[in-house]
């Protein structure tokens, strides 16, 4: 799914670039490439998940392929840093002050991706289980909490999947395995 979602944005990203050619110059570069890496904070959220435990890729991927199917659940919310109106506003205002026009092809190459998430998860039923900016995700984090939701489950569920941090039980398991 993640890989089809990767192919998805470097295929748009592209053809936007191109179509960029004329107004961006060789600029377009930066635009494709913020385009495409900007999902690199899913890595982010991998780390901060498993609690700076893990920092393999391979797990990344596995922890994400885990996280999917749950991703609809109403106890679910998503957190991804640079898709966020913060980001956004951050990397605007840098390009505005510096006049770097490649700093302002990084915004309109996020902004592009941005959309084009928010198409693909209005699509799949998910456009509001992430957050658009860190501060809704905190609120909302806290008020599912206070609701008696458990937001953190979905991601123990799919770090346990992967053994990163394996539940109670599980660890028992595995010490009566080693004795055997
Ligand atoms: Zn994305």
């Amino acid at each position: 799914m993640r890989t089809m979602q990767a192919r998805y944005h470097v295929l748009s990203g592209s053809i936007a670039a191109s179509l960029l050619l004329p107004i961006l110059g060789i600029n377009s570069i930066f635009f494709f490439a913020s385009s495409v890496l900007i999902d690199g904070d899913h890595y982010l959220d991998y780390i901060y998940r498993n609690g700076f435990k893990d920092f393999s890729i391979k797990g990344m991927f596995n922890f994400h392929r885990r996280l999917f199917p749950m991703e609809s659940a109403r106890n679910f919310l998503a957190f991804n840093v640079a898709h966020t109106a913060e980001a956004l506003l951050l990397v605007y205002a840098a390009g505005a002050i510096s006049g770097w026009v490649w700093l302002q092809a990084v915004f309109w190459g996020m902004l592009f991706h941005i959309v084009s998430d928010l198409v693909y998860l209005y699509h799949q039923g998910k456009l509001f289980r992430r957050p658009i900016s860190i501060i809704e995700y905190i609120i909302r984090w806290q008020r599912m909490k206070r609701h008696g939701m458990h937001p953190e489950i979905p991601y123990q569920s799919a770090l346990r999947s992967i053994s990163v941090m394996p539940s109670l039980a599980e660890d028992k398991e595995g010490q009566a395995n080693q004795q055997d």
